[in-house]
Formats: C-alpha cells, sequence, structure tokens
C-alpha cells in the first residue's frame, strides 16, 4: 500500500469472509460468509473495526473523510434493493448494527429503521400500511433516542404503556394506527425535551451518527467492564453492519424468530427455536408477547418452515457446529440476519460433538477439541435433579460450580457449629479470612457482593465447594438474620439450594444427582485414550475412592498416602510407638501390632488396583501432627495441678507434655518430617515396606498381580534415597524369600523440594520414577505457605492481577514450573526409561496437564472425580502440541 493510499475502511458482504471476523466483527464476517454462499441475507456492508479505532483517535473528522464510501454503498443498497434512502415513493431504511470480533452480548447496540422521518413514513405508509410505517417509526425514535441522543429508554417504555393502557390493550402488536401516530409525536417531544435537540430528520445525519453512537459504545461502561470481566483486549473496536430492513412486523405473514441448528440445552439433533409473527428485531427475546414454538410454525407455514429447516442444515454444514441464528420472515419470505456458533450447556456439547463425529461432520479428534475439559467437569459435580429443577428466585456469579442444598445461616462462626451437625449455606454480604472456618464447614457459600476474583470466589474454588457471588438481588439484614428477593423473606434456618454452576440461587431444599457419565461423555472419553501420550493416575488413599477412579478411568494410582493407616483406632498404638523410650521397643510395636493392620490396609487397595501400578507414599507428616495439640496439654496440666492431683495421672501428662514439647517445631512445614522420619526412625519406613510387600507377596500366591511401587517423599538428596533404597532391598529379599514368591515393584521419589528438582539427574540414578508434589513444591518455590495464603491474601494478590491465578490450582509456570521442566530435561537425559509424574493438585488442572504433556512427562495424577476432566485435557494438549 502506497503511503497516501487509505487502508480500505469499507466492505459490502460481497466482499467478505468468515475469516474476516478480526476487521469486520464476528456479525459481519458471517454475514458476508452467507451472502457468498447464497443464504438468503438482506444487501449490506460493514464498518470495519479498523475504522472504529481510527474514530476513537480522530472522531468526527475520519467519519467525514470516509463518508463518500459510505455513500457509494448506501447508492448500491438502493441498486439492489430497487428503492431509495430519504425517498419517499420507496423508502429504504436500514439497521446500524455493532459487531464486535468477540461476542458480547447485550453490551452493544443496534438502531433499527434507520431512514425514516415525517416524510419517508408517509411513503412507507402508502406501501404497506399506515399501522407499519407508525409502528416502525416510533421503535426507531425510542432506539435512535435512548442510544444516540442518551435519553433512559424507561421513559419510552413508560409513554408506550400510557398508550396501551388508554387504547385498553395488552400487546404492542395491538395498538392500532392511531395510536402509533401520536407516540410518534411524544417521542420526538420527548427527545426534544431531554437533549434539547430535535430528533434529525435528514436520513443521512441519521446513520451518520448512528455509526458514531455505535463506535463510541465500544468505550461505553458496560461493554468496558464486560471486556474487564471476560479477559477481552480493549483495542479489538467493533464494527458496524449497515443493512437493508427486512420487516417482520409487515402484518400477520411476517415475523421474527431465533432458531438453534441443535437443541442447546439437550444437544439433540433437531432445530429448536422460536418466532413471533408481526414483530421486529428483539421483540422475541424481550418476552412482550410469547412466542409459538418452532414447532407451531411447522404446523401453521410447512413451506416457510421447510425452508428455514434446509438453511439450518446448510448453515451447520457449511460452519461444521451448531449454529445460533436470527431471522425475519417478511411478507411469506425468509431473511438470515444473523448467524454464530452457537452457546450450549456442557451436557449438549457432549452429545452435539460425539454426534457429529459420527455424522461425519467432524473428526473424533476435532470432537475432542470441542468439549472443554470445564465443561466435562461441571458435567461431574453434583447437581440439582433437573426434574425438580425450580425457577430460580435470583442469580448471581457463577465462582465454583457443583450444586448444594442447606439451612441458610449469616454468621461463621454458627456455620461452624451447625455445620457438624447439618448441612448449612453460608450467606455473607462478603467474606473475609474471619470466614474461611465457616465456609469450610458449609455445603456451600452465597455473597451478594464481590466478583469472580473475590475472596470467597477464590477460596471456594481452592475447596471445591459450590459458591455464587456478586448476587446483588438479595438484600441481606444481618441484625434480623434474613435476607430478601423480592417479596420473598428467607429466614436463618430456611433451606435454600444454590448452583454454583449457573449462579442461581433456588429457594428450599431440592433434591441433587450424582453425576454419571453419558453414554457419549465415555465416548468421547475414549477417544480422548486413544489420542493421549500422557498416562492419567489418581490420587486415591481409600479402598472406595481407588474403585471410584478406576471407574472414571484411572490408569494406575499415582498417589495412595498412607497417614490414614496411623489414625483412627492406630492412633494410640502408634502414639505408644512415637512416646517409647527405646529402639527396640518402637521396633516391636510397630512389627507386631502396627505392621500386620496395614498389612491388611495394603491388601485391600492392592486388589483393587489389581494389575495396575500403585505409588504407595511413605509416612510424610511431622510426628507432633499425631500427639494431642500442645495448648490443650499444658492447659489440662495446669487443671491437674490446680485441683491438686497427683500421682500416675498427672504423672503420664507431664511426660506427654515433655514429648510434645521436645517435638514441637517453630515451622512444621520445613520441620522434621517426610523421609527425615524414615533416615532417623528406620523402623518407621521399614514397617510400612515390609506390610507393603508382605501384602504384595500374598496377593501374589493368591493368582492376583500387584504392582506396587513405594514412594519417598520430601527427598532433597541423593543419599537420603540411596540409604532408604537400601532398607527396601533388605526387606524385599527377606519377604520375598520367606513367602517363596518374588514380586516387581519399583522405587521412586516424590520431587517436592527445590533441592530435589535441581539435582534431579542425580536422583534419576538411585529410582525407577519421579512424582513432581506441586501443592509442596509450589510452597517451597513460591516460599508460602497454602493454607495462610488462602486465607489471607492470595485473593489480593489475585484481584491486583499480581498473580494472574491461584499457583496453588494452576502451575506457576515461569517458577515452578521452569523447575520441573529443567528436572525433567536433566534427569531423562540420564535415565531415558525413568517415568516422571505429577500429584499434586495440579494433575487434575487442564492448563497445568497441557504444561506437563509439553515439556515430556509420562503421567499426570488427579483426584477421582477429575480423572475425566484429565483425561480430556491431556489429548487435547496432545492435539495442540504434538510431540
Ligand atoms: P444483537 O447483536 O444485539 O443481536 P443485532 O444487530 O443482531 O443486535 O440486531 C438486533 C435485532 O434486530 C435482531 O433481532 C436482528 O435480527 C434485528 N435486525 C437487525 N438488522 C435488521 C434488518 N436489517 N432487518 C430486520 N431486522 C433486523
Ligand atoms: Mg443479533
Ligand atoms: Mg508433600
Amino acid at each position: 500500500m502506497s503511503q497516501h493510499e487509505r487502508p480500505k475502511y469499507v466492505y459490502s458482504f460481497e466482499e467478505g469472509s468468515a475469516g474476516m471476523k478480526r476487521l469486520l466483527g464476528g456479525k459481519g464476517a458471517n454475514l458476508a460468509e452467507m451472502t457468498r454462499i447464497g443464504v438468503p441475507v438482506p444487501p449490506g456492508f460493514t464498518l470495519t473495526t479498523k475504522a472504529c479505532i481510527e474514530y476513537m483517535r480522530r472522531g468526527r473528522e475520519f467519519i467525514d473523510e470516509i463518508w463518500p464510501e459510505v455513500l457509494k454503498h448506501i447508492r448500491k443498497l438502493e441498486e439492489k434493493t430497487g428503492r431509495k434512502f430519504g425517498g419517499v415513493e420507496r423508502p429504504l431504511l436500514v439497521s446500524v448494527r455493532s459487531g464486535a470480533p468477540v461476542s458480547m452480548p447485550g453490551m452493544m447496540d443496534t438502531v433499527l429503521n434507520v431512514g425514516l422521518n415525517d416524510e419517508t413514513v408517509k411513503g412507507l405508509a402508502k406501501l404497506a400500511g399506515e399501522r407499519f410505517a407508525y409502528d416502525s417509526y416510533r421503535r426507531l425514535l425510542s432506539m435512535y433516542g435512548s442510544i444516540v441522543m442518551g435519553v433512559p429508554r424507561e421513559e419510552f417504555e413508560r409513554l408506550l404503556e400510557e398508550k396501551k393502557r388508554k387504547y385498553g390493550v395488552k400487546a404492542d402488536a395491538e395498538l392500532p394506527a392511531e395510536a402509533l401516530r401520536e407516540l410518534v409525536e411524544e417521542y420526538k417531544r420527548l427527545i426534544k425535551e431531554r437533549t434539547g435537540r430535535e430528533f434529525p430528520q435528514n436520513p443521512l445525519e441519521q446513520v451518520k451518527m448512528a455509526v458514531e453512537a455505535v463506535f463510541r459504545s465500544w468505550n461505553g461502561r458496560r461493554a468496558v467492564k464486560y471486556r474487564r470481566i471476560h479477559g477481552i483486549p480493549d483495542d479489538l473496536g467493533t464494527a458496524v453492519n449497515i443493512v437493508a430492513m427486512v420487516f417482520g412486523n409487515m402484518g400477520w405473514d411476517s415475523g421474527t424468530g431465533v432458531a438453534f441448528t441443535r437443541n442447546p440445552a439437550t444437544g439433540e439433533n433437531r432445530v429448536y427455536g422460536e418466532y413471533l409473527p408481526n414483530a421486529q428485531g428483539e421483540d422475541v427475546v424481550a418476552g412482550i408477547r410469547t412466542p409459538m414454538h418452532i414447532d407451531e410454525l411447522g404446523r401453521r407455514h410447512p413451506e416457510l418452515y421447510k425452508q428455514l429447516i434446509d438453511v439450518c442444515r446448510r448453515l451447520e454444514r457449511h460452519y461444521r457446529d451448531m449454529q445460533d441464528i436470527e431471522f425475519t420472515v417478511e411478507q411469506g419470505r425468509l431473511w438470515i440476519l444473523q448467524t454464530r456458533t452457537g452457546k450450549r450447556t456442557p451436557l449438549a456439547a457432549v452429545k452435539m460433538a460425539v454426534d457429529m463425529a459420527e455424522e461425519g461432520l467432524i473428526t473424533r479428534e476435532e470432537a475432542v477439541l470441542r468439549v472443554s475439559p470445564e465443561d466435562v467437569e461441571k458435567l461431574l459435580h453434583k447437581q440439582v435433579d433437573p426434574s425438580a429443577r425450580k425457577e430460580p428466585v435470583a442469580k448471581g456469579l457463577p465462582a465454583s460450580p457443583g450444586a448444594a442444598v442447606g439451612k441458610v445461616v449469616f454468621d461463621s462462626d454458627e456455620a461452624e457449629e451447625l455445620g457438624k451437625r447439618e448441612p448449612v449455606i453460608l450467606v455473607r454480604p462478603e467474606t473475609t479470612p474471619e470466614d474461611v472456618g465457616g465456609m469450610a464447614a458449609s455445603q456451600g457459600i452465597l455473597t451478594a457482593r464481590g466478583g469472580m476474583t473475590s475472596h470467597a470466589a477464590v477460596v471456594a474454588r481452592g475447596m471445591g465447594k459450590p459458591c455464587i457471588v456478586g448476587c446483588e438481588a438479595i438484600k441481606i439484614d444481618l441484625e434480623k438474620e434474613e435476607f430478601r428477593v423480592g417479596d420473598l423473606v428467607v429466614k436463618k434456618g430456611d433451606w435454600i439450594t444454590i448452583d454454583g454452576s449457573t449462579g442461581e440461587v433456588m429457594a428450599g431444599k431440592l433434591p441433587l444427582v450424582e453425576p454419571k457419565p453419558t453414554a457419549e461423555l465415555e465416548k468421547l472419553l475414549k477417544w480422548a485414550d486413544e489420542i493421549r501420550d500422557l498416562g492419567v493416575y489418581a490420587n486415591a488413599d481409600l479402598p472406595a475412592d481407588i474403585a471410584k477412579a478406576i471407574e472414571l478411568g484411572a490408569e494406575g494410582i499415582g498417589l495412595a498416602r498412607t497417614e490414614h493407616m496411623f489414625l483412627g483406632d492406630r492412633l494410640p498404638i502408634f502414639q505408644r510407638v512415637i512416646l517409647a523410650e527405646t529402639e527396640e521397643e518402637r521396633r516391636r510395636i510397630l512389627m507386631e501390632e502396627l505392621m500386620p493392620l496395614q498389612k491388611e490396609d495394603f491388601k485391600e487397595i492392592l486388589r483393587i488396583a489389581d494389575g495396575k501400578k500403585t505409588i504407595i507414599r511413605l509416612l510424610d507428616p511431622p510426628l507432633h501432627e499425631f500427639l494431642p495439640n500442645i495448648r490443650e496439654l499444658l492447659a489440662e496440666v495446669a487443671k491437674l495441678e490446680a485441683q491438686g492431683v497427683r500421682g500416675e495421672e498427672l504423672e503420664e501428662k507431664r511426660r506427654l507434655l515433655k514429648k510434645v514439647e521436645d517435638l514441637y517445631e517453630f515451622n512444621p512445614m520445613l520441620g522434621f518430617r517426610v523421609c527425615r522420619l524414615g533416615v532417623v526412625y528406620p523402623e518407621i519406613y521399614e514397617a510400612q515396606i515390609r506390610a507393603i510387600l508382605e501384602a504384595a507377596a500374598e496377593l501374589r500366591k493368591q493368582g492376583l498381580n500387584p504392582r506396587p511401587a513405594i514412594m519417598i517423599p520430601g527427598v532433597i538428596h541423593k543419599r537420603e534415597l540411596e540409604e532408604l533404597k537400601k532398607l527396601v532391598e533388605k526387606v524385599a529379599k527377606e519377604v520375598f524369600e520367606r513367602e517363596g514368591v518374588e514380586v516387581d515393584y519399583e522405587y521412586g521419589t516424590m520431587i517436592e523440594m527445590p533441592r530435589a528438582a535441581l539435582t534431579a539427574d542425580e536422583l534419576a540414578e538411585v529410582v525407577d520414577f519421579f512424582s513432581f508434589g506441586t501443592n509442596d513444591l509450589t510452597q517451597t518455590v513460591l516460599g508460602m505457605s497454602r493454607d495462610d495464603a488462602e486465607r489471607r491474601f492470595l485473593h489480593v494478590y489475585i484481584e491486583k492481577g499480581i498473580l494472574p491465578e491461584n499457583p496453588f490450582k494452576t502451575l506457576d509456570i515461569k517458577g515452578v514450573g521452569q523447575l520441573m521442566k529443567m528436572a525433567v530435561e536433566k534427569s531423562k537425559r540420564v535415565k531415558p526409561t525413568l517415568e516422571i509424574g505429577i500429584c499434586g493438585e495440579h494433575g487434575g488442572d487442564p492448563k497445568s496437564i497441557e504444561f506437563c504433556h509439553k515439556i515430556g512427562m509420562d503421567y499426570v495424577s488427579a483426584s477421582p472425580f477429575r480423572i475425566p476432566v484429565a483425561r480430556l485435557a491431556a489429548a487435547q494438549a496432545k492435539l495442540k502440541h504434538r510431540r
């Protein structure tokens, strides 16, 4: 392009295509595409998003510069329609429609019937009747008056309501011509009164001002806020489409409607939509009259219906996805005014993707890419039983998915108390760190204020609890302990149901259903399994969870923790181990009392996971966690002393206190724990190793195929691993000799300290596998305790944009990820067969999974309910980054 040549700012529909969304906006690009493939679209043209950007820089001057081009295109519309813009005989009218590159529903504006004035309306009346002409004019005046000239919309509504009352009619469409003519005069007067200016009678000036208003709406408060929330860049700009009007309000053989090429709620392959006879534009969605079901249109106008279905099929085949269509019928003739890829529920997304692949419309790979892991996650959360669903009483932001039922509580301490006995929903204006305990004790959280990154939202997502925030419709009265929505009063103790996936609040106690993968979801996940390279294992400790994980598709157990095997009725035994004075005594209690019990635990785990690799992690927490709390103990001793109690009871408490004081740690997170325990007290680890291997040997003898893998936590040094490996080998030799069978087992380590990652190549020499424990690795790399961070300050960091998201949910790729990448590279260089995975919570997070795939890891391990999410995300990672 030469220096003086201006870029092209105006495109007729014949010149554009679907690929030009960035320049023409979504609406414009698709109108052009439909024109190109011969779908009946009224003629029109588009002012580009670049024009919007220029206008914002230079204002009116710029519009004047490109105006000749706009006039040229209007002239072409006149030729195509045989009408004249501003003409009285056969007036051409246009719509001026916004359309950004990304959909921003309801954020920007459209003006219909531009070109009408006191003269042209007469021409239109002669052509198509008075009623129709004045109906169109009053619509123009109210849209133009509000959108372009800034008179509040409600004022037009008010006059309209008054008019209906005066004429004793219910619906707009029943107003006679005379009433509409009065309304036109009243609207014009209203505009003059409110703005001091006349409604412009010059049609070209109408267009110009409408174009400017649409461009300006890009920076309107609503639109800017919407972009913030949805992360849409501000510099995209909006296009403006100028489209010859077709009229759905031209009598009862005209109308307007919307249609989805498949059912957006269920995914059923059948056109779904609504139609309103004798109506224009948004009437159908504005709830002015009840529209008819699209099937009814089929009964009344079979020919038209058939045409519409044909267009739907064509558009779907062309775009290879479900389309959401706006159409208008003008005196029996069908016009398509918009098409876009339709929004759909998670259920429908899965069904459509699978159906379309089976119909041959898309490939299986495309089907796998079509469904978002978040959709799969939503399908696996508890849901309100669809047959019992009620109208919501209020709607807020869906901050954390899943449904919850409980009794309303307004105070966090009370939630903690009541939550022990019955299900509660914590309802607060907003939450602070003081509420965390109450949140944890509740089934779900509902706040009146706050956005998607508010304290309540961040903490609830971290806890995996259903949560709705920013539900401004509920008016909370903390004094009276009640909230109001409209006329409804909900008091403390009343039941409510919240759906954190949709943001809906429902009154009463609705039944919830455990999600079950649908047949379509099962199929989609099978396809994902065929695609992905990453293995998908589960983090599960208890037999029921392990069984659930396998049912949901886990190929192995990536993290079976063993802490629970020291708790419950085992706790007194283990406390005696900790309090024992000599190694001999410790060893005796461990081997004779604890080990046999734990062997049974391991047998059950290995039996359920038969044939699948089962990674068992040896004891991890510091020992003081198994003893009473030091503060409580101090208080008890003080009380006994004050009561003058003496003798054995007091002595025993004092001994216990002494031990607890011994074990007291200033910083337990970095304290005497993980494999340090096994190095200092090898008998503790030895008992666990013996229990695992004896369990495996016994199952082997029963003809099963146990595949235990022993995992050492918290390693920082190769020597730790060597030392403990000797222990494992010694025990294995003894057990296998005595049992007379050999069991294949693996030996591996967690990587959860920076030093382990930094020396991964050395560690690799000693082990068969690595598992990144990214919960602790994130804590140790960031130097931040998760609990404290999530309670106290993480939400502030996210709100301020210092951190893009919670690093304990989505891997901090630049920091923690960098360390992982380095560790993978240098350890695989030393030992290419080393199996490397992740068992932190990030193993179930789609973005983190994508990263694991990219750096060449072998598997991810996620909690049972996230297994389907991980299967899909792993396949998508492969499709996005073939390696
Ligand atoms: P939105 O982006 O809010 O849907 P649109 O630009 O699609 O706004 O227009 C609003 C309504 O007006 C839609 O129902 C649309 O079908 C209708 N409409 C827009 N242009 C025309 C036209 N040229 N003739 C008839 N109806 C139109
Ligand atoms: Mg539209
Ligand atoms: Mg850990």
